[in-house]
């Protein structure tokens, strides 16, 4: 059983937990055991609210549901109060109805990912008008990634591309954007690099000869050796960056509810109509639709035709009580703390070919596998999930407006790195909208205008 809980804090906001023990957890937070926790300045905290549910995915959803709501739908929950409850539900869609009747936005914004995510926030702060529609999909890649920002790629460690221009811009736009939100958004945990084999290690090794950025050697071959097994050393990649979509998602999606500028549906495509100069969809008109839905853009009659190559991921969420919290390891895959105590993030895997969204049989044991002979703790599986990564075969992004429809554009093709990509790209797409500034010509989809124009 899983518990989902209220806590209200000193100051007087409410705080929504998961847990599987409930007394432990509540006297964790009163103890302040978890100095990251929003709770920890917040003490004294009260329980006021809770619940029980079978599974981990249903009390997880059920847990993000409450997180997006607002304080007074929670109240009517902690008083049980059903008629409000209701009542405030319903209220959320009437207000965003009636500025739809009332008016004209500059953008739609087809998705709220997190390229949907900060399209929306860099269009807030140029104080454009928008309406974002999210259809609150459970297993989108931005719901399930680790959110790690790591500098280095592959077997010989090289730089990522544009890392030196990325990684002070990302530290610099998650934590302003965190602020403005009250919630951490990004925390640096460098990853510590368990060698699989000597070829590895000797790989690594000479990348730090060659001085390469980003990597060092530590010499204190033991220093690990209480919590895992390893034959081959270790290294150190730094700095590495952690987002916390798991709280970032949520918090925005509830500031955007809550200022009625989020519509929680499916788009359907085939009611978009563009007309000269502006775009209609059902009762809302704007300036230009933007899309920021993933792989569904795939499928999309404007960009079907750009190289996408989705790309299917899986990882574990494992509990490990007692692991030391302040990196992520890796031994191939990568072990990754989630926001949640003793809880670990394990993956991933890229399969190019694939035929549905499930997990497989043969990434849980191989994970499995893996974490049994480099773990010392013992360890609980706890959830096995999967998403389709909006990849692109030159693993490039997809940003920018249709050549021939300007007022259809996109910010897409994340790929593996959706987390770094996408606030970077959505403040050059706001820019480009408008003052005309350019877009990195690597991302700008008018490389491929004449696929763009073919057979719409
Ligand atoms: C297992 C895994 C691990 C990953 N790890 C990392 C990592 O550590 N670091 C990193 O940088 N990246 C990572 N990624 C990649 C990263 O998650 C993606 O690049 C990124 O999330 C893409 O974000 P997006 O907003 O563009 O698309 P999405 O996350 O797909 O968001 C699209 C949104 O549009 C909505 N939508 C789609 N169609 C419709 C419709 N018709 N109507 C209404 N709404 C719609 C969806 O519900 C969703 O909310 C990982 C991906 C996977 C699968």
């Amino acid at each position: 059983m899983y518990a989902i809980y209220i806590l209200l804090c000193s100051d007087g906001s409410y705080y929504t937990g998961l847990t599987n023990d409930l007394d432990r957890r509540v006297w964790q937070h009163e103890t302040g055991h978890f100095v990251d926790c929003y709770t920890y300045k917040r003490r004294p905290v009260q329980l006021v609210w809770q619940t029980r549910l079978e599974t981990f995915e249903e009390a997880s959803k059920l847990e993000k549901q409450i997180k997006g709501w607002t304080r007074k739908k929670k109240e009517a929950l902690i008083k049980n109060d059903i008629p409000l409850l209701k009542e405030l539900s319903k209220s959320k869609i009437s207000s965003l109805t009636l500025r739809q009747a009332q008016g004209h936005f500059d953008y739609l914004i087809i998705g709220q990912g997190i390229s949907g995510t900060w399209l929306s926030y860099y269009f807030q702060k140029e104080k454009k008008s928008f309406v974002v529609i999210d259809d609150n999909k459970q297993n989108t890649p931005s719901r399930l990634a680790a959110g790690i920002i790591n500098p280095v790629t592959g077997r010989r460690h090289v730089e990522v591309w544009m890392a030196d221009q990325l990684l002070p811009f990302i530290w610099k736009e998650y934590n302003d954007l965190g602020n403005e939100l009250g919630i951490t958004a990004i925390s640096q945990k460098n990853i510590i690099d368990f060698f699989p084999s000597a070829q590895m290690r000797l790989s690594f090794q000479q990348r730090v000869e060659e001085k390469g950025s980003f990597v060092s050697l530590i010499n204190e071959e033991n220093k690990f050796r209480e919590i895992f097994n390893y034959e081959f050393g270790f290294g150190e990649i730094d700095p590495v960056y952690t987002i916390h979509a798991e709280k970032l998602l949520p918090t925005w999606r509830k500031a955007l509810l809550d200022n009625s500028q989020l519509l929680e549906e499916e788009f359907k495509i085939s009611e978009l109509k563009i007309q000269t100069g502006k775009i209609s969809y059902k009762n809302i008109s704007a300036n230009k639709v933007i899309f920021c839905d993933g792989v569904a853009s795939a499928e999309n009659n404007f960009f079907k035709n750009l190289p996408f190559a989705p790309n299917k991921g899986e990882a574990l969420i494992v509990e490990i009580p007692d692991l030391p919290r302040d990196h992520i390891y890796k031994k191939g895959m990568m072990l990754t703390p989630l926001s949640e105590n003793d809880m670990w993030w394990l993956g991933s895997n890229y399969a190019w070919e694939f035929d549905n969204e499930n997990p497989t049989k043969e990434f849980r044991e191989n994970a499995e596998t893996l974490l049994k002979n480099w773990l010392i703790s013992p360890f609980s599986i706890q959830q096995h999930i999967c998403g389709i990564r909006p990849a692109t075969l030159e693993r490039r992004p997809f940003v920018g407006t249709h050549p021939q429809f300007p007022a259809v554009g996109i910010l897409n093709g994340m790929g593996t790195k959706g987390f770094s990509l996408a606030p970077f790209f959505a403040k050059q797409l706001t820019d480009h909208l408008s003052i005309g500034s350019p877009i990195h010509p690597e991302a700008d989809i008018s490389r491929f205008a004449r696929i763009l124009s073919r057979n719409i």
